[in-house]
């Protein structure tokens, strides 16, 4: 007969395994691709309060805290207690409290497959702090877990993407840059090769432009799997279209487990107004692969950037009442998807001027007024999602990128 007072409940069921008495403490770290933390402090047994790291821009400004990746060793059968510090910020220099909240608890996983949602938690809004629980289970693979504030996709991830990708006939990949610490700028080119290009829709996609939001990255994997795959509204997409696709933008900031601001500490989704080689050499290769494009007399028919935010799920448009019809027509299509819930209706940016205050335009805006392009930016929210019921896991970006595709697709 099996005694369950000392069993680990995990997942709706009974691992084996216990708690060791007196066991060695846990030991924190971070020092690998995409980790983030400062310090950890001790304050009782299993108990542990976190520095979160966040990041500044080239001023000093606009501190954004949302992103921390950490292992813990030494941790099966324990019941860990966690409280998140030194949350508080700024956005577009104004004062928040800061992202990580009770609605933005994190995942943890076991492998760095599967990553479980932290579902219980309690926030403390004039710390900030934010406290939860993790209740290891003991595997015998492994004595370690993984936190983070959403699954991780580091450039590792995207290269094992890059080989299974190039095994297709329709798919391409080219550098176009380098970023500033010398990481490559992928640029990835999916259509069918047999087809001429002048008889084709070009659709340009952009992810990952901040290194926390790597729910993009798993849309963008999501869509890019779809693209080249059997089905047959793939084939005809890639028949009739020219998919080019600037999957890692920020590699730098991947790599390190940075927040929203490149080496230097510029927004690479803002800064479109600006001609900086040596500071952002990122937007520098960007604009030249998206121009070089069009100076060779190639159309652009739509532009896309995803985002993730907390809890904005949305598509807006360029300061151009020309591209609303357009916008439309996707969002529609976009809105009616099993991962999408919309928190507003459709609308277009206003325009940002660089008179006075340049560094403020974002790519949208930038590719707008440039070249006059349909540009677009999608939200996805990280926080419960009011119809998948859950907060999203890597299964559902990779189907919103699916859904994504489909969506543009049916609304060019
Ligand atoms: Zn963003």
């Amino acid at each position: 007969m099996i005694d369950r007072r000392n069993m680990l409940k995990i997942a709706g069921g009974y691992a084996i395994g216990w708690h060791v008495p007196g066991a060695s403490a846990p030991v924190f770290s971070w020092n690998f691709e995409g980790g983030s933390l400062v310090k950890v402090e001790t304050l009782g047994t299993d108990r542990f309060r976190c520095h979160v790291k966040g990041q500044t821009d080239q001023d000093g400004r606009n501190r954004q805290a949302s992103w921390y990746y950490f292992c813990v060793d030494g941790a099966n059968g324990r019941t860990l207690n966690f409280e998140m510090v030194d949350l508080a910020g700024e956005y577009n220099y104004h004062p928040t409290t800061g992202s990580i909240t009770s609605g933005t608890l994190p995942f943890y996983s076991v492998d760095r497959q599967t990553w479980i949602a932290v579902d219980e938690g309690e926030y403390d809004r004039k710390g900030p702090a934010l406290r939860y629980q993790v209740r290891v289970p003991s595997n015998r693979i492994s004595n370690r877990i993984w936190i983070a504030h959403v699954p991780p996709y580091t450039t590792g991830d995207f290269e094992r993407l890059a080989r299974e990708l190039m095994q297709s006939r329709s798919a391409g990949i080219e550098t176009i840059g380098k970023s500033v610490e010398g990481r490559s700028i992928p640029l990835i080119t999916i259509t069918d090769q047999s087809v001429p290009l002048q008889d084709k829709k070009v659709i340009w996609l952009m992810f990952r432009q901040h290194a926390w939001e790597a729910g993009s990255s798993w849309t963008g994997e999501g869509l890019m799997r779809f693209a080249v795959s059997d089905d047959a509204k793939a084939i005809e997409i890639r028949r009739r279209a020219v998919l080019k696709i600037l999957p890692l933008n920020d590699p730098d900031g991947v790599a390190n487990g940075a927040v929203r601001f490149n080496h230097y500490g510029y927004d690479l989704n803002r800064n479109w107004d600006v001609v900086d080689p040596e500071k952002m050499p990122e937007i520098t290769a960007e604009r030249k692969a998206i121009f070089s494009w069009m100076d060779a007399g190639h159309p652009v028919d739509f532009f896309l950037t995803l985002h993730n935010d907390e809890d904005n799920e949305h598509l807006v448009g360029p300061p151009d009442s020309q591209w609303l019809p357009l916008l439309h027509r996707v969002w529609d299509a976009w809105a009616a998807g099993a991962t999408v819930s919309p928190t507003e209706d459709a609308h277009l940016m206003e325009a940002t001027t660089t008179a006075g205050k340049p560094g403020r335009m974002n790519v949208v805006q930038g590719l707008s007024h440039d070249r006059g392009l349909p540009a677009f930016e999608i939200e996805m929210r990280i926080t419960k999602h009011p119809k998948l019921g859950r907060r999203p896991n890597i299964e559902d970006r990779l189907l919103a990128g699916q859904e994504l595709l489909l969506a543009i697709w049916k609304g060019l």
